[in-house]
């Protein structure tokens, strides 16, 4: 069984006793409601080091004051098993009030504190409909890097402004870490692996490998023609996305470190990301599913 810390002054005391003996420290942030797509960051870890601790909390400062941070699934048994199952030394489990000693509330206005804001990448694409994510996901994950100070920290390319986001943070903050970024895990037919898929149902998820096909097409169109413009690209998607009825939030193809939109020349490493919405398999509305691909 991993050994489970619950304050901050148990994962300080568990990592010095390991930078005394000199062991290099993996860290995988995630929200809990563990799936292969979280473990293969944790698998990743422990080869590249000596000891890993994987972070479950789910951090109230990403969610807006709309957004339902009650209903997000939380499964602690389940997820320390498949843990123990992957032989991880550590698992931090923190109550809201260890990482926020000043408190928290949802509403930005009325919040007191420190919080870190990385600009210039936060504000589009996720940012645009969930404008305090990235500040709630920047502030969680700087915390988070004092406490553990990492050799290494790890996140999943399926969130690729989350990627950004922390690399320009752990650059300009100078917090000594290397960031790794992982591929996405998908589903057979290629649908990444996400939370939400849990709430479509199996016809709507084969339908829906068209997501990641269309993003492909768009790697393909760049791969066989290099002078092909961002704005071509994006449009190729789109047609695809729309030709499948699927309603497209957002396509666009975005710089690899500042996010600045590409309409023009594309550079490699360019990621071509998409949100989209559909139908939940029970009840009315929809679930939001973001995916992305990388022009290399
Ligand atoms: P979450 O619990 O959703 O905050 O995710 C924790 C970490 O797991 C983040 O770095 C995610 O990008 C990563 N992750 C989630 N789903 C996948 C996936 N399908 N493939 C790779 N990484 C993932």
């Amino acid at each position: 069984m991993p050994v489970v810390l619950r304050t901050v002054s148990q994962v300080r005391q568990w990592r010095h006793a390991l930078r005394r003996a000199e062991k290099l420290v993996g860290f995988v942030p995630t929200m809990g409601a563990l799936h292969h797509g979280h473990l293969s960051l944790v698998h990743q870890s422990q080869v590249e080091n000596d000891a890993t601790v994987v972070l479950i909390f789910v951090n109230p400062s990403q969610f807006g004051p709309n957004e339902d941070l009650d209903a997000y699934p939380r499964t602690l048994d389940d997820d320390l098993a498949q843990l123990e199952a992957a032989n991880v030394e550590a698992v931090f489990v923190p109550k809201v009030s260890e990482m926020y000693p000043s408190g928290i509330t949802l509403e930005v206005s009325e919040q007191r504190g420190a919080f870190v804001e990385v600009k210039g990448c936060s504000h589009q694409l996720e940012g645009v409909t969930r404008p305090q994510f990235f500040r709630g996901v920047a502030t969680v994950v700087c915390k988070l890097l004092n406490v553990v100070q990492p050799t290494r920290v790890y996140f999943g390319q399926k969130d690729a402004q989350q990627c950004v986001v922390i690399r320009n943070m752990v650059k300009d903050l100078l917090i000594d870490t290397e960031v790794r970024v992982l591929p996405t895990q998908r589903e057979p037919l290629g649908l990444a692996l996400l939370l939400r898929n849990a709430y479509l149902s199996q016809s709507t998820k084969d339908e829906l490998k068209a997501i990641f096909q269309a993003l492909t097409k768009g790697q393909q169109l760049w791969n066989s023609d290099q002078s092909v413009s961002g704005s071509q690209i994006v449009d190729l998607v789109k047609q695809q996305l729309t030709e499948l009825g699927l309603k497209v939030e957002y396509v666009a193809c975005s710089h690899p470190e500042t996010l600045d939109d590409i309409t023009d020349n594309v550079v490699a490493g360019s990621i071509v990301s998409t949100a989209v919405h559909v139908p939940r398999a029970k009840g009315n509305g929809t679930a939001r599913l973001i995916d992305n691909v990388i022009l290399q």
